[in-house]
């Protein structure tokens, strides 16, 4: 209110409390000085089970599966609305189960300034320990309210150049030689392949790739080598295949021969299933030279871009990646990916049942859109 029109309506209320008439006179003076009063709005949170069905079984070094859970959350504010994803594959721990007990001790309804992110997410995050997809369905919703509020997509509020974003690469699951050429094919629109090693005759996976496509390629063997000497014999064979960088060669806990294998290798070590937090991060300096963030591992986009900086710091390379999920978790991790120097985002990609529509693949690269929050729709509503 302005100073004149406070005198005007104060004088007014002074009045109007000497007879006794002020609640009248209060909605009085708001409705006259253009300030009707609204019920403060409070953050709202729902959420619900879904199941995502995958196009091909799914072969890594450590199992196969046809299906992935995922929950899906919305966190409305004033009319608007933002959505989530959390995906647990299962070789993180989480379920629907723990998910669902997890969002149900989430009270958003005690804020009513969704801007107020780093409080939110903090006290998200001390509700208990763990649960990373769970705290990143809460998260990534929370992004989507705030860049829809603000009419801006989040890459914009972080100052990023879409400009920027790297090639993604499509994944190639283990598989007979007649499949893995026919995924090859299929992965026509990509510059990139990922390779999937570690649980059959390695060279053969390559050879057969290498048989119809001389595409750069990227291998994660998922922790399936167990051998230093035959990962770094492995790592000169690669680089003559024009292999880019080794994800997680080796089991997380063999420490010293990943540092070693980092210190001899002829390609980039990256750190997968070693580092789920910056916390792990921190204590790997030297042994790993670049790490994969994913949304799901870390606990959403603020720990995501919290991440890629502190990897920036230590001077290690940058690569964002994903689980199999929606569009929806898909385009949030794509909102961090100038910061990166290699994206791997087919998530949604893998799936038949893809909910939303958002990021997109042109020209084998990430492709931004300009839609306020992480740049989804809705393809059928959900609550
Ligand atoms: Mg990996």
């Amino acid at each position: 209110m302005k100073k004149r029109e406070f005198i005007k309506y104060g004088g007014l209320l002074a009045g109007a409390l000497m007879t006794g008439t002020a609640p009248v006179l209060a909605n009085e003076i708001e409705k006259r000085s253009g300030q009707i009063k609204r019920k403060k709005a409070l953050l709202k949170l729902k959420f619900t089970p879904y199941e995502l069905q995958l196009k091909h079984v799914f072969t890594i070094a450590s199992n196969s599966r046809t299906t992935t859970p995922v929950v899906l959350t919305e966190i409305e504010y004033d009319g608007i609305k933002g959505h989530g994803e959390a995906s647990m594959p299962p070789y993180l721990g989480e379920s629907h189960e723990t998910v669902l007990k997890f969002l149900s001790q989430v009270n958003l309804g005690q804020f009513s300034d969704p801007f107020l992110m780093e409080d939110i997410l903090e006290y998200v995050d001390n509700i208990m320990p763990g649960n990373h997809a769970a705290k990143a369905s809460v998260d990534i919703a929370l992004h989507d309210v705030v860049g829809k509020i603000l009419g801006k997509p989040c890459f914009r509020l972080w100052g990023l150049d879409p400009m920027k974003t790297p090639d993604t690469s499509f994944t190639i699951g283990i598989d007979t030689p007649e499949v893995v050429k026919q995924k090859v094919l299929e992965a026509a629109p990509y510059n990139v392949l990922k390779v999937k090693l570690g649980a059959g005759d390695d060279r053969i996976m390559i050879d057969t790739i290498r048989s119809v496509t001389d595409k750069p390629l990227c291998v994660d063997a998922n922790q399936g080598w167990k051998d230093k000497n035959y990962a770094l014999e492995m790592a000169h064979w690669l680089r003559e295949k024009n292999v880019m960088f080794i994800e997680q060669p080796m089991p997380k806990s063999q420490i010293g021969d990943i540092a070693w294998l980092t210190q001899n290798s002829p390609l980039p070590v990256i750190a997968d299933e070693a580092v789920q937090t910056a916390d792990d991060l921190l204590v790997l300096k030297g042994v790993y030279s670049g790490v994969n963030i994913k949304l799901m591992k870390c606990g959403g986009m603020n720990a995501a871009i919290k991440m890629a900086y502190l990897a920036k710091a230590m001077n290690m390379k940058i690569m964002i990646g994903c689980m199999t999920e929606t569009s929806c978790a898909v385009s949030a991790a794509a909102q961090l990916s100038p910061l990166a120097n290699w994206a791997d985002l087919d998530g949604n990609l893998l799936i038949n049942n893809d909910c939303y529509e958002g990021m997109l693949i042109k020209n084998g690269k990430v492709s931004l859109n300009e839609k306020p929050g992480i740049g989804i729709i809705e393809k059928e509503k959900i609550f």
